[in-house]
C-alpha cells in the first residue's frame, strides 16, 4: 500500500491553504501537481547544465543534448516505442495533434474519411474538422450511449475502405470512460486506417504499451503526469513519421539548406524545428521516473478506492446525478445537481477550498448530447484522500442547501 501522507509531503502545494481552508486539489484532470524532485530538477538545469542542444560543441551544449536524449529514451522506454527517434518532443498533446492533422493535408483527398469519437476533447476535434474543410474529407463521429460509453456496433458500421483516419482518446477526460482502443484499432486497420491516440488522461494512471496498442500515433502532455507545463510527446510509428511531411520549418529540422531546395533532418529532428523546452524534456523524464518509483499498480489501486468512495458517497445526495457510467472508469467523477448551475456550486466549494472544475470540460459535444450546460467535475490523483473526498461531499451538501 502508499503511504499517501508521505507522498503527500512530497508536493509542496498540497499543504497549502486557500480561502483560509486546507486545499483540496481535485483538477487533477487539468493539470497534475507537481512533486519536488521535478520542481528542483527545473532549477537544477538552469542552474547547472543550461545550454541550448544538438548545436554546441562546447561541454555545456554536450551535457544538455545528453540530458535530452535520456529522457527522450526514458519515455521510449516507458511507452515501450520500438525506436527512440518514434518520440517527438512537443508542447503537449494539442500540439501533437496538430502536428499530425498537419501532415495528413497533403495525403487526404475529397471523400475520404476522418472517424472521431463523440467522446473526444475539443483539441482532438478541432484539428481534424480543419483538416476537413483543407482536405474535403469527411468528419464522422462515433455515438455513445447514455453511460458515455462508444457504441461499438455504431463504430464498426462507420468504417470503410474510405476511412483514413481514426482519431480517439484512451480515457475520456470529461467523464473519466475508459475506451476499448485495442479493439478500435484493430477494426480500423482492418480497413487500412491510421489511428491516432489522445492519451493526455490515460498517461498520469496507466502505462502505455504502444507496440501492445499497434496504435499508429500517441500524443500526451507531461503536465498532467507531474511534468512542467509545456511539455508533450508525439509517439509516431517509423513509416509513418517518414512519410508525413514536417510541421514547422527552421532550425535543427534540416539536413541541408539553399534558397532552391531544402533537405529535411532524420527523426526525430524533422519534427522539432527550433530551440525546444529543454529543460521541460528533460524534466519530463523526471516525473516519468516519479511515476514509476510510486508505481503504477499502486496508482491504479488507490485512484480505483477513490472513485468508489466518491461515486458512492455523492450518490447519497438527493438529486445528484453522475455522467459516465460505464464499466471502465478512471478517477473522475462528473455530475450535477438537479436545478442547480454547476457553476453555481464550483463556486461555493472553492471558498470552503475545494478545486474541482466546472463547465464544459473543453467537450461540448458530450454536454450537449446530455443537454446540460456543463458539470462538476472532480478528477483524482493518487496523492489524494478519501478525507479529502469526504471534505468535498459535506461542501456540495452545504452548496446545495445555500442553492436551492
Ligand atoms: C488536456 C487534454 C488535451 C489537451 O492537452 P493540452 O495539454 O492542453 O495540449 C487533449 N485531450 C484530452 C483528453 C485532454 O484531457
Amino acid at each position: 500500500m502508499l503511504d499517501i501522507q508521505k507522498i503527500r509531503a512530497e508536493f509542496p502545494i498540497l499543504s497549502q491553504t486557500v480561502n483560509g481552508k486546507p486545499l483540496v486539489y481535485f483538477d487533477n484532470g487539468a493539470t497534475s501537481q507537481k512533486p519536488q524532485i521535478v520542481i528542483d530538477a527545473i532549477a537544477k538545469y538552469y542552474q547547472e547544465i543550461n545550454a541550448n542542444i544538438h548545436r554546441g560543441v562546447h561541454t555545456l551544449s554536450q551535457l544538455a543534448t545528453d540530458a535530452y536524449e535520456i529522457s527522450r529514451g526514458k519515455v521510449q522506454h516507458h511507452i515501450n516505442a520500438k525506436f527512440a527517434h518514434e518520440v517527438l518532443f512537443t508542447s503537449g498533446t494539442t500540439h501533437g495533434i496538430n502536428l499530425v492533422t498537419n501532415g495528413f493535408a497533403s495525403i487526404l483527398k475529397p471523400g475520404d474519411e476522418v472517424i472521431v469519437s463523440s467522446l473526444e476533447h475539443h483539441s482532438n476535434i478541432v484539428p481534424w474538422q480543419m483538416l476537413c474543410e483543407k482536405t474535403g474529407a469527411v468528419l464522422r463521429v462515433i455515438p455513445m450511449n447514455e453511460d458515455g460509453e462508444l457504441i461499438m456496433k455504431a463504430y464498426e458500421a462507420l468504417l470503410s475502405e474510405k476511412t483514413k483516419v481514426v482519431t480517439v482518446n484512451h480515457i475520456s477526460n470529461a467523464l473519466g470512460i475508459i475506451n476499448p482502443i485495442k479493439y478500435m484499432i484493430e477494426k480500423a486497420h482492418a480497413v487500412g486506417a491510421a489511428v491516432l491516440i489522445d492519451g493526455a488522461q490515460a498517461v498520469p494512471h496507466l502505462k502505455p504499451d504502444v507496440q501492445d496498442l499497434d496504435c499508429d500515433f500517441y500524443a500526451f502532455s507531461g503536465h498532467k503526469m507531474c511534468g512542467p507545463t509545456g511539455t508533450g510527446i508525439l509517439y509516431g510509428k517509423e513509416a509513418w513519421l517518414n512519410k508525413l511531411p514536417p510541421y514547422q520549418g527552421g532550425g535543427e529540422m534540416i539536413k541541408e539548406v539553399t534558397f532552391e531546395k531544402t533537405t529535411y533532418a532524420d527523426l526525430p529532428h524533422k519534427f522539432e524545428a527550433g530551440t525546444p523546452n529543454i529543460a521541460g524534456g528533460i524534466v519530463l523524464g523526471t516525473a516519468i521516473d516519479y511515476l514509476n518509483s510510486v508505481g503504477f499498480e499502486n496508482i491504479q489501486k488507490q485512484e480505483e478506492e477513490l472513485l468508489a468512495h466518491a461515486t458512492k458517497s455523492l450518490l447519497e445526495i438527493e438529486g445528484l446525478k453522475i455522467y459516465g457510467t460505464g464499466k471502465n472508469k478512471a478517477s473522475v467523477v462528473s455530475f450535477n445537481i438537479d436545478g442547480i448551475h454547476p457553476y453555481d456550486i464550483g463556486s461555493i466549494i472553492d471558498k470552503l477550498g475545494i478545486a474541482v472544475r466546472t463547465g464544459h470540460h473543453c467537450a461540448q459535444p458530450i454536454m450537449n448530447f446530455f443537454c446540460i450546460p456543463g458539470t462538476i467535475r472532480a478528477s483524482f490523483s493518487f496523492y489524494n484522500t478519501k478525507e479529502e473526498i469526504d471534505l468535498m461531499v459535506e461542501a456540495v451538501k452545504k452548496a446545495k442547501t445555500m442553492l436551492s
